[in-house]
């Protein structure tokens, strides 16, 4: 077996060839333990790199959250296979896990297998990758130099490992967007940190103290802004004074795909909000642009923004940022690569899935060659892959996971082979919607597609 070389093994590194080292992961959510299943099928060695104390750590943290598709949409088929072979209590395909379902009946199970259990670190965030001794500008020979990944362990100890190609299956979940309209945190946003909380907190269980009584702004109208929002209505209605105000800045796409959402869970969200906001539940702020946040003497929050062309103040005891994820770049600052601009996504993908042209749930399936980075065995995959866009599913996720495997073994047949098979799910509706259909998900090229190809419209 490959195993990762010591720290300060050097001399060994010059005398191993890239190919005796492992395929480095980095994260263990469920499309990085993917991942490595699909690995260890083709008889490549993983080393998965995780940083939280647990599996699935992004996952735990939105674990009260009902998620919109069912187990047999939320597990990987080789990993089921693995599981399989170790008594696994297989959940209900037609059932609806949460997120901590999926963390503790999936991805627990998943990694105490021997087969993942001796190739996970957990406590091991990565803070950086390179070409081995190669600076980011210098090419000759850069292609047979290994990788070099540093960590940060749970006792702040440095350190570092080999590897012959890098996963990045890290996710989004740890950096959300800021309240900022332009992207920007708001002037007075850190300042105001403690009043603050990013992505869905758990209002009806953990942080219920919180949010009780309260008068809550929700920023933001996605998946995230919606569960919220949902929440607080039914805190509402269990502690009288609970107040919320919702504020976005668009009304496009408000609810979702509703009816038309063939992933029904999710499309049933959307209309349970709008009866809601129909019946009054929400003050609704909207268009608004968050620009400015002052903490009030009292501990409260004035959130300052423009309201058609009007600056407007909303007050509010608490503030929950919901406005979108975006990748943490940082760890891959001293490699080639290739980003689309604007969604920070690997460059051929961000047609498929620009949320500008589409608000489907789902795109054509895609593999190592539309993942590939200018760094050869570098790969994106999971929630990471879809940058900053919104509508990243793990089905998509685990076909990534096969067929970047596939490519790394030398499996060029299987890498370039579609084997996803989902629901047609949410509705085209942005503006180029007619353009955008022509090139991609939606487009007469995605239905021939030889597999089920999730033709989103
Ligand atoms: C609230 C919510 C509900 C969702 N519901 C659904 C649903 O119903 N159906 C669906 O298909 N999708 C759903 N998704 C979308 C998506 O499938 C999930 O976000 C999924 O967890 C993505 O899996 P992942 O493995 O790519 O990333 P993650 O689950 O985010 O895992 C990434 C892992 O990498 C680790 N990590 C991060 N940085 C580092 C580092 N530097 N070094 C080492 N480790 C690191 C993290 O700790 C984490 O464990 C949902 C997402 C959210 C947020």
């Amino acid at each position: 077996m490959n195993r990762p070389l010591a720290a300060s093994d050097r001399r060994t590194l010059e005398a191993t060839s890239p190919s005796q080292l492992p395929v480095a992961i980095i994260g263990a959510g469920p499309v990085g333990l993917a991942a490595a299943v699909h690995l260890l099928g083709h008889g490549l060695e993983p080393v998965i790199l995780e940083a939280g104390a647990r599996v699935g750590a992004a996952v735990r943290d939105w674990g009260h959250v009902p998620m919109f598709s069912p187990w047999g949409y939320s597990t990987d088929r080789a990993a089921v296979a693995l599981l399989q072979r170790h008594d696994w209590a297989r959940p209900d395909e037609a059932g609806y896990p949460t997120g901590l379902d999926l963390a503790e009946r999936y991805l627990d199970p998943l990694a105490a297998t021997p087969e993942i259990a001796g190739r996970l670190r957990l406590g091991t965030r990565v803070t950086g990758i390179a070409r081995a001794g190669h600076g980011k500008i210098r090419t000759a020979g850069r292609d047979d130099r290994p990788f070099e990944l540093r960590f940060v362990d749970s006792g702040g100890r440095e350190g570092r490992i080999f590897a012959r190609a890098v996963i990045d299956a890290s996710g989004t979940w740890s950096s959300p967007n800021p309240a900022g309209a332009g992207g920007l945190p708001a002037i007075g946003e850190r300042a105001a940190a403690a009043r603050i909380r990013y992505g869905m907190p758990d209002v009806l269980g953990r942080e219920r103290d919180r949010y009780a009584g309260r008068r809550t702004l929700v920023l933001g109208s996605g998946h995230s802004a919606t569960g919220t929002l949902l929440d607080l209505a039914e805190l509402a209605r269990q502690a009288p004074d609970t107040s919320i105000i919702w504020a976005f800045r668009s009304t496009d796409r408000l609810f979702g795909g509703g009816e038309a959402d063939q992933l029904p869970r999710r499309g049933a969200l959307g209309l349970r909000l709008r009866a809601l906001a129909e019946a009054g539940a929400y003050e609704i702020v909207a268009p608004f642009a968050a620009d400015a946040i002052e903490t009030t003497s009292d501990g409260g929050l004035h959130v300052l923004g423009d309201r058609d062309g009007v600056m407007h103040t909303i007050e509010a005891d608490e503030l929950v940022v919901a406005t979108g994820l975006r990748p943490d770049l940082s760890i891959l600052g001293e490699l080639r690569i290739d980003l689309d601009p604007a969604l920070d996504c690997p460059r051929a993908l961000a047609p498929l899935i620009d949320p500008n042209e589409h608000s489907c749930g789902t795109v054509r399936p895609h593999g190592a060659a539309e993942l590939a980075q200018p760094e050869p065995g570098l790969f994106i995959i999971g929630m990471k892959a879809y940058g900053r866009a919104p509508t990243f599913l793990l089905a998509t996720g685990y076909e990534q996971a096969r067929s970047v495997a596939a490519h790394l073994a030398g499996d060029l047949e299987a890498a370039a082979r579609v084997e996803l098979d989902l629901p047609e799910t949410g509705v085209c509706n942005g503006p180029g919607r007619r353009e955008a259909e022509a090139a991609s998900c939606c487009g007469p090229a995605a239905r021939a597609a030889p597999a089920k190809a999730s033709a989103c419209c």
